[in-house]
């Protein structure tokens, strides 16, 4: 005879303790129930009630499952607060190396008028408006007191090819601190690619600066969200980006595009220009209310469920071509699904929570 009683008999007796979870009701029996570490259940209320009572049957699939995903552990347990505190601070390890990313806005002024323009940007003519040297100087000596061993200055604007004097004396300026301070150091520029020139191009393949654009969709609907003389935005864009493309590299320009109303019923067409163009991605981007899009009122022009069917829309139409076996990433579900799946995180500072000193916009 076995010396042993059956498992049953041991497990019955066991209790367990909560770890911290957040729950939110979706329906009258359905809750939706998520931790620290970005693990979810979808449970009824008879479940959660039993789990908050500390009622639930160890012996059940649910338990496992809330065992597995750390919502509960057993009584005296430590090995299961030891995984979760590994996991939690996997998902945060980049506090510990603290800031990486500085954005420096060079200049307000720019060529586009766009009415939802973030910054409020200033006409070509106010160099009042301008970063200066002494600025950058001071703005220098805060980013290379970060002591993370990835340092990422983007360019900002208006449009910063406006300031491109003041770009090259921060590049050579970086690189040189680097010399002593040795980190990953890498530019960005956030450019609309309107004014882009050879010599810019070559100051950035020399540099190793890669270019951040902006492309709202087909050429009628681009031109009319981002307007400037000569209403030839996306002409511009699309000779700038070829231009790039050929001496920076194909991989070394990417776009953003924002949602107007205007964009509404158009995202299949706005998916299929960022196919045109040899994109592999899009982010599809509401409008924020920040800058000219509070004062031209832009950002009240939809509201979240228009917002929302024209992201199913798009979300659908970007399985539909990946079934089709074209390799396409919508670039906010893909940040979301890594935030809620992983322990990892995909470090989109726009997708964060503002925590105090937490992003670079705190600091
Ligand atoms: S959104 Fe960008 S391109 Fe448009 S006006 Fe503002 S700074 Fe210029």
């Amino acid at each position: 005879m076995s010396k042993f009683l059956p498992i049953e008999s041991y497990s019955e007796k066991k209790e367990y303790k909560l770890l911290p979870f957040n729950f939110e009701r979706l329906s009258d029996d359905r809750y939706f129930i998520t931790n620290l570490v970005g693990e979810y259940l979808v449970v009824n209320s008879s479940d959660i009630n039993n789990l908050i009572n500390k009622s639930i049957d160890v012996t059940t699939p649910l338990f496992s499952d809330l065992r597995a995903k750390h919502f509960v552990r057993y009584a005296g347990e430590q090995s299961a607060l030891q995984l979760l505190g590994l996991k939690v601070r996997t998902k945060h390890s980049r506090l510990a190396d603290f800031t990486s990313l500085h954005i420096f806005v060079v200049t307000l002024r720019c060529d586009h008028s766009c009415p939802y323009c973030q910054v409020s940007r200033r006409s070509e003519d106010t160099s009042a408006f301008d970063m200066t040297r002494e600025m950058a100087d001071k703005s220098l000596d805060i980013v290379f007191r970060s002591p993370s061993p990835t340092i990422k200055i983007e360019f900002q604007g208006g449009e910063p090819l406006l300031n491109f004097d003041l770009i090259k004396y921060i590049v050579v300026e970086a690189n040189k601190r680097n010399l002593i301070s040795k980190r990953h150091l890498g530019f960005v520029i956030a450019t609309t690619l309107s004014m882009l020139s050879d010599e810019h191009l070559e100051f950035c393949k020399d540099n190793n600066i890669s270019l951040s654009s902006s492309l709202d969709g087909p050429e009628s609907l681009h031109n009319s969200n981002r307007p400037r003389p000569g209403k030839d935005s996306h002409q511009r864009f699309v000779s700038g980006l070829n231009a790039a493309r050929n001496i920076l590299g194909h991989d070394q320009v990417s776009a953003l595009m924002t949602t107007t109303d205007k964009s509404l019923p158009k995202v299949r067409d706005i998916i299929d220009e960022y196919l045109r163009l040899g994109f592999g991605e899009i982010f599809l981007r509401h409008l924020s209310p920040y800058g000219f899009a509070i004062k031209t009122k832009k950002y009240l022009a939809y509201n979240t469920d228009k917002w929302l069917d024209f992201y199913k829309e798009g979300l659908d139409y970007i399985i539909e071509i990946n079934k089709a076996g074209v390799n396409f990433v919508e670039q906010a579900t893909a940040t979301i699904v890594a935030k809620m799946l992983t322990s990892n995180d995909p470090m989109y500072v726009d997708m964060m929570s503002c925590r105090g000193g937490y992003c670079c916009y705190c600091l």
